[in-house]
């Protein structure tokens, strides 16, 4: 495999020459609820101002750009941001919305259509639509994952940028272990792995990847600001 890492120009560099922008959002992107219930939080809440800033920071390093967005969180702030909602996918589900606890119906509500918090059709209670469910109805995801995957299938030899961001080890089906198979068979592609504490790399994924051991909402307020000031 050649090496291409060695040679990678900045990141706003790299992003102008990709024909595909994959951005998985990870875990360092959760909204911190503190003594709230997640439920309670919105990505549009003071509290989160740092985690708002980041999303808005990343968005502008990609608007109008070719880009997919993924992420294993459920609490549901990539609905609160700027990004296409026709190119995002949230395949671990959406904690502000609800389905049926014995999973009796494939229907999910929004919060504010089932008050009472109880299944209208068997009267059992609700739940968060989310892989955390005893039975979690996939429905809700399906439509965005299966668009993804189309779109992922039109990445095949074209130069393509992946930014996993923040991901840990909780789900690795969704972004880690395919982000390392897609960039071990594409010959243009680019991994960046940025993570605190889950930075690392397997060797056969090393020729085509850049790990940084730092937080990704940093890097990413970073990234733009040193893009952004190259254009002045
Ligand atoms: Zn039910």
């Amino acid at each position: 495999m050649e090496n291409i890492t060695a040679k990678a120009p900045s990141l706003s560099a790299r992003l102008a020459e990709s024909e595909k922008i994959i951005i998985g959002i990870g875990s360092e992107w959760a909204l911190q609820p503190g003594d709230k219930d997640i439920r309670d939080c919105r990505l549009g809440d003071p509290k989160q101002a740092h985690i708002k800033e980041a999303y808005q920071a990343l968005y502008e390093l990609v608007r109008d750009r070719d880009y997919y967005l993924v992420t294993s969180l459920t609490d549901g702030a990539v609905y609160d941001t700027p990004f296409d909602k026709s190119r995002l996918t949230a395949p671990c589900g959406n904690i502000h919305w609800r389905q049926c606890s014995k999973a009796c119906t494939k229907d999910i509500w929004e919060e504010f259509e089932v008050l009472d918090g109880v299944c209208p059709h068997c009267g059992g209670p609700l739940t968060g639509n989310t892989i955390k469910a005893e039975t979690y109805i996939e429905e809700g995801y399906l439509p965005g994952w299966k668009r993804y995957m189309a779109w992922q299938a039109a990445t095949v030899n074209r130069t393509l940028t992946i930014l996993e961001l923040g991901e840990n080890f909780s789900t690795p089906t969704v972004m880690r272990w395919p982000f390392e198979k897609i960039i071990f068979f594409n010959r243009k592609s680019l991994l960046y792995r940025v993570n605190e504490t889950f930075f690392q790399i397997p060797p056969e994924a090393e020729p085509r990847s850049i790990s940084l051991h730092k937080n990704s909402l940093e890097w990413i307020l970073e990234e733009k600001n040193l893009a952004f000031t190259a254009l002045q």
